[in-house]
């Protein structure tokens, strides 16, 4: 349902839907489908639990009763809009998507934050949107809300109106753990429309070059063609269970995406550092290589690791990471937290209002 949540780049979570199937790497130790899978086991031995948790996780479950929600909170929040699922799964109906679009059309005192790893149906469904007159457009969300009740549809189809594609209030971003999922993911991304693009580096696999994607004069040049840049840049390391091989981050890589931000004036996020914490940095604390076995005794239980990701003690800006848990390992980088955010969505003239 919708719950306050610990995610520092938003204040509620809403999920009109429920459950979805692995797509990349990053996919590796989704927490949704964890929990999920433990209720679900729990359910099966015969516990009491709400009924999404009688499913499979990779049955994508449509919720009708919770699209209704936000309208009820009264403060304006950031919302993320699916933490547990994505919007743009194949299974997602866009008439169901028409319907949440109906949902942060009428709260426009929210701000809504959808996060997909499937840009290329975002893409198709905004272009859908995007081709109708904006009185069309109106009736086609309008009709939505009433899809259960055919009768009150009639009437919602004499009510005049439109509706802005995009809305102001929506912000629209992509997972992105390494490059190749940027080179795929990004310009699909910057092609749709939005009040605001951004990219969540969540868990951060390797390092990502953002050139082509951020830029000074808000316009850059790739492989899509001349597009906006991206507006918002959130990383954060991998966290799990710990029975969980989870995956450390290289402080330089999250280090690349902070500078890439700072030299673009792209607001940079760090969320976390995730389960692991560099306790020993080769160029810094022994740059003569005199120590490492020493290092390697403080530190029991920790990986190298470099620049490339590679586990060994061999290759460029050496680390020793430790895995002390997410809570320990905290959100600190280089001395400062990073909390910034996008300013007022600002509709561009590639990606603006009809
Ligand atoms: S796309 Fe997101 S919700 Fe779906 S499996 Fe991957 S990490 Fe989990």
């Amino acid at each position: 349902v919708s719950a306050k949540t610990g995610i520092s780049w938003t204040d509620a979570t809403w999920n009109p839907v429920v459950g979805c199937e692995k797509v990349s790497q990053g996919c590796k130790f989704c927490y949704a489908k964890t929990l999920h899978d433990m209720r679900h086991k729990a359910v099966l031995a015969g516990k009491g639990l709400p009924a999404q948790y009688a499913e499979p996780f990779e049955r994508v479950q449509l919720m009708p009763d919770r699209l209704g929600m936000p309208l009820s909170w009264r403060n304006p929040r950031r919302v993320f809009v699916n933490s547990v699922s994505d919007l743009f799964h194949k299974d997602v109906p866009f008439s169901f998507v028409d319907r949440v679009v109906a949902t942060m059309a009428q709260a426009s005192r929210h701000t809504f934050q959808i996060l997909t790893k499937r840009p290329e149906r975002m893409q198709e469904y905004s272009a859908g949107l995007a081709a109708l007159s904006r009185q069309a457009r109106g009736v086609r969300i309008a009709r939505s809300m009433y899809a259960d009740s055919p009768v009150l549809r009639h009437i919602k189809d004499d009510t005049p109106g439109g509706c802005d594609w995009p809305l102001s209030n929506v912000w629209l971003g992509v997972s992105v753990e390494n490059q190749t999922a940027a080179d795929e993911r990004i310009p699909l991304l910057l092609q749709t429309p939005a009040a605001v693009r951004f990219l969540s580096c969540e868990p951060l696999l390797g390092a990502v070059n953002l050139n082509g994607f951020v830029s000074l004069n808000r316009k850059c040049l790739n492989g899509a063609g001349l597009t906006p840049s991206l507006d918002w840049v959130i990383v954060g390391g991998e966290s799990g269970q710990r029975k969980q091989d989870v995956r450390p981050m290289h402080p330089d890589w999250a280090r690349s995406l902070r500078d890439q931000c700072a030299a673009t004036r792209v607001p940079f996020h760090f969320k976390q550092w995730g389960d692991y914490t560099t306790t020993f940095d080769r160029d810094v604390d022994d740059p003569d290589w005199r120590r490492c076995d020493r290092a390697s005794a403080l530190t029991p239980g920790g990986n190298w690791l470099n620049l490339a990701g590679g586990q060994g003690f061999h290759g460029e800006r050496v680390v020793r990471v430790d895995r002390v848990g997410t809570k320990r390992a905290g959100r600190v980088l280089d001395g400062r937290t990073w909390n910034e955010f996008p300013a007022l969505p600002s509709l561009d003239a590639q990606g603006g209002k009809p």
